[in-house]
């Protein structure tokens, strides 16, 4: 049985919300891309194949090992830093689902010498201690196109990221994990909300962050509530399909 068959049809599908909401939400345009674990496999993952996330359908999931060889894909192209997503699971058993985007608040914090990107509120304790960024040029050094396009460079990625939930990439984007599909949307969501929050406040000037310890907490409440945005994300997704 191929690993695609033996998923759970319902988690199919909420990755098929998934690509639709990040969409909607401005975190993934033509570009980027959201993955989920296999439920009983944990060594395949579950991708689309290379296309826009918000036209994504149940058709064009495939399943993938983690090294980042397609299982099922056929003749269709696959995106270029699927090894984003492999290296990820290998190295953090605990993380289910992944994005990988390029929304345009955080890109800022990718490049600046001096901020980097910490939870300036609430929604966002998951940022913790401040972002980690991947310098692709330590590994690759110059004259890459800044793209994840193997499993080197995705390895080298998912040590930089350690035990964060989000880690910048340095002119390009980020990529946020989380222990479910709805927590991992939920963090690539406020994550550009954050950034944006943080500009603002860098703007008026000398911006009072969360501590490590109201990260924690605030991140322990709100994120015990993920099932409202989802319902509400996944209801407006459904209604512009
Ligand atoms: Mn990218």
């Amino acid at each position: 049985m191929s690993p695609l068959s033996s998923a759970d049809p319902a988690l199919i599908d909420d990755l098929v919300d998934a690509n639709h909401i990040l969409g909607m939400q401005g975190v993934l345009d033509a570009f980027g891309h959201v993955s989920v674990r296999h439920d009983r496999s944990p060594a395949h993952f579950l991708l689309a194949r290379n296309m826009a996330p918000a036209q994504v359908c149940r058709e064009d999931i495939v399943s993938f090992e983690l090294d980042g060889t397609p299982v099922d894909a056929g003749d269709r192209r696959v995106y270029l830093e699927r090894f984003i997503h492999g290296a990820i699971y290998r190295a953090r058993p605990d993380v289910m689902a992944v994005v990988h985007s390029h929304s345009p608040a955080v890109v800022p914090f990718t490049v600046s010498r001096r901020e980097r990107l910490r939870p300036v509120c609430h929604m966002s304790g998951f940022l913790g201690g401040g972002a980690p960024v991947f310098e692709i040029r330590d590994v690759a050094g110059d004259g890459t196109d800044l793209l994840v396009r193997d499993d080197r460079l995705g390895r080298a990625l998912a040590q930089v990221l350690g035990p964060s939930h989000c880690v910048l990439m340095r002119g390009h984007g980020s990529t946020t994990v989380g222990p479910s599909l709805k927590l991992a949307v939920y963090r690539a969501v406020y994550a550009e909300v954050n950034a944006r929050i943080q500009s603002q406040a860098l703007q008026l000037g000398d911006p009072q962050y969360l501590s490590a310890e109201e990260a924690q907490a605030a991140m322990a409440s709100t994120e015990g509530q993920v099932d409202r945005p989802w319902a509400l994300w996944k209801a407006a997704a459904r209604a512009i399909r």
